[in-house]
C-alpha cells in the first residue's frame, strides 16, 4: 500500500473537481474532551481546467505570521476563472502549533518542518507530514512554502532556495526564485545528499517539483513591506508557471542574491545570560568583527563574554529574545552570490 494510501488524513475537498472549493482536511483525534472528533486542517483548492499547480503552504512553524495572512488574502480572493491549471492553499499546516501561535506542536511537541517525510502511524505531527509528502506534493508542479523568523528570530524579509549538485534542477529553481522578485533572496547549501533531508523542502526535492521558501520577518510579527514581498512573490510565481496570464505579473526590485552556507555562517550563543548585539540586521560585518557579548546580570562584576563573526557576510538573522541560552543561533551570515 502506498503512503498516501496508508494517510489517515481525509481532505473534505475534490482536488480534480473544477472551480473554488473550501474545507478541512480532517485529522481524527480521539481525546477525552472529544471521543470521536478531528482536528480540521483548512485548505482551499482553486482549479480552472488543465495547467499546472502550485501548492502554496503556510503556518508550517506555527509562530510564523506573514504567509498565513498572504494565503488568507489569496484564499479569498483568487478566483477559478482568473487561472488555468491548479492553486492549493494550505495557510496552517501544523494546524495546532499555528492555533497556538508556537513553532511546535501543544499535542506532541513536534517540529512539522523536522518531520518529513512522516509517519502515517505515527503521531498527529507526523501524520500531517505524510499528508503534504504523500498527497498534495504529488499533485504540484511548484511548492512555495512561506516561513519567517518565527518568535525567537528576525529576517531581512528575503526568499530562498535550497542548492542542489543537479544543474538543471538548480537552473529551474534559480530562475523560480528570479520570477519571485524579492529585494533579497538567498540559496542555502543544500541538504547532506542521502535524501533524509527532513523539512518540507526536502520533500519536494524527493518528489522532482520546484520548491520556493521564503524567510520573511519574524519576531512573531506581520510588516507591510513583508506582505508586499510575499503576496508579490506568490503573484510572479503564478505567472512565471503560466497559471496566471503574463499581464499579471508584478515588477520585482532587483534581487540581491546571497548565499547561506555552512558553521562559519552561523553564529552560537557561548554562554547563557543576556545577549547583547553588537550590529544590525543588515549591516556587512567582516570575519573576527565582535558580533555581540553575553552579560551575567545575576553578577554585574563578572566579564561579559565577547563572540566574534568566523567569516565575512551580510547580516540576514538575529536572535531577538534578550534572555539567551548558550547554543542558541544569534546570527547568521550571507555572502555575495553570482546568480
Ligand atoms: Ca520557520
Amino acid at each position: 500500500m502506498s503512503e498516501a494510501a496508508r494517510s489517515r488524513l481525509i481532505p473534505e475537498v475534490d482536488f480534480n473537481a473544477e472551480g473554488k472549493q473550501t474545507g478541512f482536511i480532517r485529522l481524527f483525534h480521539s481525546v477525552h474532551a472529544s471521543a470521536y472528533g478531528f482536528i480540521p486542517i483548512p485548505i482551499v483548492v482553486v482549479k480552472n481546467g488543465e495547467g499546472p499547480t502550485a501548492l502554496f503552504v503556510s503556518g508550517n512553524h506555527g509562530d510564523e505570521y506573514e504567509g498565513q495572512v498572504a494565503l488568507c488574502n489569496l484564499a479569498r480572493t483568487l478566483e477559478p476563472s482568473a487561472i488555468k491549471g491548479r492553486v492549493i492553499i494550505l495557510p496552517m499546516a501544523n494546524f495546532p502549533a499555528a492555533m497556538a501561535g508556537k513553532r511546535t506542536s501543544p499535542i506532541d511537541e513536534g517540529n512539522l518542518n523536522r518531520t518529513f517525510p512522516g509517519n502515517p502511524d505515527g503521531t498527529v505531527t507526523q501524520q500531517i507530514a505524510v499528508v503534504i509528502e504523500h498527497v498534495l506534493i504529488p499533485l504540484a508542479d511548484v511548492v512555495c512554502d512561506l516561513h519567517s523568523g518565527g518568535s525567537s528570530l528576525m529576517y531581512v524579509p528575503c526568499a530562498l532556495i535550497k542548492r542542489t549538485p543537479d544543474d538543471k534542477r538548480h537552473a529551474q529553481q534559480l530562475a523560480l526564485l528570479k520570477a519571485f522578485g524579492s529585494p533579497l533572496a538567498y540559496m542555502s547549501g543544500g541538504g547532506n545528499g542521502t535524501g533524509t533531508d527532513s523539512t518540507l523542502m526536502g520533500g519536494v526535492e524527493r518528489a522532482g517539483k520546484l520548491a520556493v521558501g521564503t524567510e520573511l520577518g519574524g519576531t512573531g510579527q506581520v510588516t507591510p513591506a513583508a506582505l508586499r514581498i510575499v503576496e508579490r512573490g506568490l503573484r510572479n510565481v503564478l505567472v512565471h508557471m503560466g497559471i496566471l496570464p503574463k499581464k499579471m505579473r508584478i515588477k520585482g526590485e532587483e534581487t540581491r542574491f546571497l548565499d547561506v552556507g555552512g558553521a562559519e555562517y552561523f553564529v552560537y550563543a557561548p554562554d547563557s545570560g543576556v545577549f547583547e548585539p553588537a550590529v544590525e540586521l543588515g549591516d556587512t560585518v567582516k570575519k573576527g568583527q565582535v558580533a555581540g557579548r553575553i552579560h551575567f546580570p545575576e553578577t554585574p562584576w563578572a566579564p561579559a563574554t565577547e563572540f566574534r563573526f568566523a567569516r565575512d557576510g551580510f547580516v540576514l538573522c538575529k536572535r531577538v529574545p534578550g534572555r539567551t541560552a548558550r547554543g542558541d543561533c544569534l546570527f547568521h551570515l550571507g555572502s555575495d552570490a553570482a546568480a
